[in-house]
């Protein structure tokens, strides 16, 4: 039996988006909880569970795949996720817990594979055949959609970009490696990154939308935008994709596409760079659309 219905469930670091598509791929309801990982695990399946309710009152309980987006991956090995930046989840069966918890059949794919999926069918990316889309967001990822499908590796770590090394002498990150791109570029690393130099606490959209006078965090916003142009120009230079889409609350950010693609394009290896970077169209969490599409492959 077909579908008329797809949820789709965004879960990251800050907050749990849920979108419900019809057949035609229409969006019909999106809302968004707080993930407060801070809570545990148990917390966060609640949230979930309390926005899929929502959901179900919109279609009436009708029959409906189900996707959900998170950061990191189920292991081939163990089924159990790993390298999610809400640390409390790694090493949980979250597949068979979410099912119970939902009592539904869930499809999970990781949710920079999402976003890029979303961007790439019915955002910024459509009429691209390969889209790299870039989560920067509490924490940096990456997802690489390939004529219409996600390339998601042996591993399942295809485009994980946000850890790759950019500078050794880098603070120290959960994955264990130093000097990652997400402690660099994404929101959660920009913010730490301010709080460890100057003991200011400020939140990134602050940072970029206050006239900075202290010369340490003048120096911080400087440093972003070339550590923006080194991970891009890296990843570029190694899949040279047809477009990239920046995604995250990070990617609302303005400057990104004139100061921040220059410094991509100074550091690209060609000699007219001509990728084009830009904003998504689904708005900063398209990765809850993409979720939705994932999830119909559960479609018999
Ligand atoms: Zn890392």
């Amino acid at each position: 039996m077909t579908s008329k219905y797809h949820i789709g469930i965004d879960l990251g670091g800050t907050k749990i988006e849920v979108a419900i598509l019809n057949s035609q791929n229409e969006i019909l309801f999106r809302e968004r909880l707080l993930t407060e990982a801070h809570l545990g695990a148990e917390h966060i399946f609640n949230q979930i569970h309390a926005l899929y309710a929502k959901a179900l009152i919109c279609i009436q309980n009708k029959t409906h795949t189900l996707g959900l987006g998170t950061p990191g991956s189920i292991s081939n090995k163990t089924r159990l996720l790993k390298n999610s930046n809400t640390l409390c989840l790694n090493g949980l069966p979250l597949q068979s817990l979410l099912e119970d918890k939902l009592v539904h059949d869930i499809l999970i794919e990781n949710d920079a594979n999402c976003f890029a999926l979303a961007e790439a069918l019915m955002g910024s990316g459509k009429g691209y055949p390969f889209v790299f889309g870039v989560i920067m967001g509490s924490g940096c990822g990456g997802g690489i959609v390939f004529d219409g499908k996600i390339r998601q590796g042996p591993q399942n770590i295809a485009g994980e970009w946000g850890h790759m090394v950019i500078d050794p002498q880098g603070a120290h990150c959960y994955c264990g490696a130093n000097g990652c791109v997400e402690s660099f570029i994404s929101g959660g690393g920009l913010e730490k990154r301010i709080k460890d130099k100057t003991g200011n606490t400020l939140s990134a959209q602050k940072f970029f939308n206050n006239n900075l006078k202290d010369q340490a965090l003048k120096d911080i916003k400087q440093d972003f935008y070339a550590r923006f142009g080194q991970a891009l120009a890296n990843l570029i230079n190694i899949l040279d994709p047809d477009i990239v889409v920046l995604g995250g609350g990070l990617s609302n950010e303005k400057s990104l596409y004139k100061k921040g693609i220059a410094e991509v394009y100074q550091r690209i290896f060609n000699d007219i760079p001509t990728t084009p970077i830009v904003k998504n169209k689904l708005g900063d969490s398209a990765g809850v659309i993409g979720a939705a599409l994932i999830s119909q492959k559960l479609i018999q």
